[in-house]
């Protein structure tokens, strides 16, 4: 997946970075605040742009995929708005749409037909460079399966966007140390991916998807391999980026109890948005956290492999 996307950044920096209105170089990119939000790295002169402050709106969104003579419609017609500073949970049936979804809204994907807005300009015609591009400088990914690069230390791991960024070696292992010790790892930077917990690995991967800066986080059941105190400590890290940094966090769960630390909860259902309401009464992780046990935690401090954690536990 690196070298792919280290393909298609060197072609988009070819064609594209003449109309880029974020500076692309490196002195320039480095120069801005550590983890700070800056705006969307679109190109508004090259794009259809549109009024309103949405940072994401999806207009009558469809995607249908080929599988042969077969086709299988997976959006049916999803229209939604979020605005920077949101907190969404997507929930729904496993096959609803959701990853779908992900996938449109992170610019790794088109839809097969409608408008996907993301801060005023539509994307939905983008080039695959073009995307590229936009989720280099603008959006970070994290996943149920962590992703880490084996036999490769946290530290590097985190530092891979910025090398494809082509951020100088300084201030790269300036930010990633900067981005491990905002998850809580500061001390394990020189850990090789099976030297940590299946909890600290999500950690790593979350360092990484922000050590770009991104305006917008896209965390597809993040917890999902986790057990519920790890699940509550990520969850915690996602609340405190989004309360006080203001950053965009889209989180897909199954699990109600994940989805109510968000402050809003679309639910899914066979390509369509069945529900979307305000979450009243949210959970604070912070303090969820300090009523669980820490058992499982020292466990994981102990430097034991993924995987060891108690029995009953999901992982
Ligand atoms: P969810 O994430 O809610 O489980 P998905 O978005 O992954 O659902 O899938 C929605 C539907 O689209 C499912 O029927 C799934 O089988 C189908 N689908 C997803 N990705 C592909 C693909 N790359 N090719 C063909 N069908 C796909
Ligand atoms: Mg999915």
């Amino acid at each position: 997946m690196n070298t792919q996307l280290a393909q298609s950044l060197n072609r988009s920096s070819a064609k594209h970075d003449s109309d880029l209105t974020t500076p692309s170089a490196p002195s320039l990119r480095s120069a801005q605040p550590l983890l700070g939000l800056r705006p969307l790295g679109l190109a508004p002169r090259a794009l259809l742009c549109e009024e309103g402050n949405a940072l994401i709106r999806l207009d009558r969104i469809h995607k249908v995929y080929h599988m042969g003579d077969v086709e299988v419609h997976a959006l049916r017609g999803v229209s939604l708005e979020i605005h920077r500073g949101e907190f969404v949970a997507i929930m729904g049936p496993s096959g609803s749409g959701k990853s779908t979804m992900m996938n449109i809204i992170g610019c790794l994907d088109h839809p097969t037909k409608g408008h996907y807005f993301l801060e005023g300009s539509d994307v939905s015609q983008v080039d695959k460079a073009g995307l590229a591009d936009i989720r280099n400088k603008s959006i970070g990914f994290v996943f149920q399966s962590f992703n880490l690069v084996p036999r490769t230390s946290a530290l590097e791991n985190i530092e891979l966007p910025l090398i494809y960024a082509g951020i100088p070696a300084g201030e790269r292992m300036r930010r990633a140390r900067a981005a491990l010790g905002e998850v809580g790892l500061a001390d394990r930077e020189r850990s090789m991916p099976n030297q940590l917990s299946g909890g600290q690995q999500q950690r790593v991967a979350l360092a990484r998807a922000l050590v770009n800066n991104p305006s917008l986080i896209l965390a597809d059941e993040p917890t999902g391999s986790l057990d519920t105190r790890t699940s509550v400590e990520v969850m915690e890290i996602f609340q405190r980026l989004n309360r006080n940094r203001n950053l965009t966090v889209i989180v897909v769960t199954h699990e109600p109890d994940i989805a109510h630390y968000a402050n809003r909860i679309i639910q899914f259902r066979d390509g369509r948005i069945r529900r979307d309401f305000s979450v009243e009464n949210g959970k604070d992780a912070g303090e969820v956290l300090m009523e669980l046990p820490r058992e499982t935690e020292d466990e994981e401090e102990s430097g034991g492999p993924a995987g060891s954690k108690e029995a009953g536990a999901k992982e």
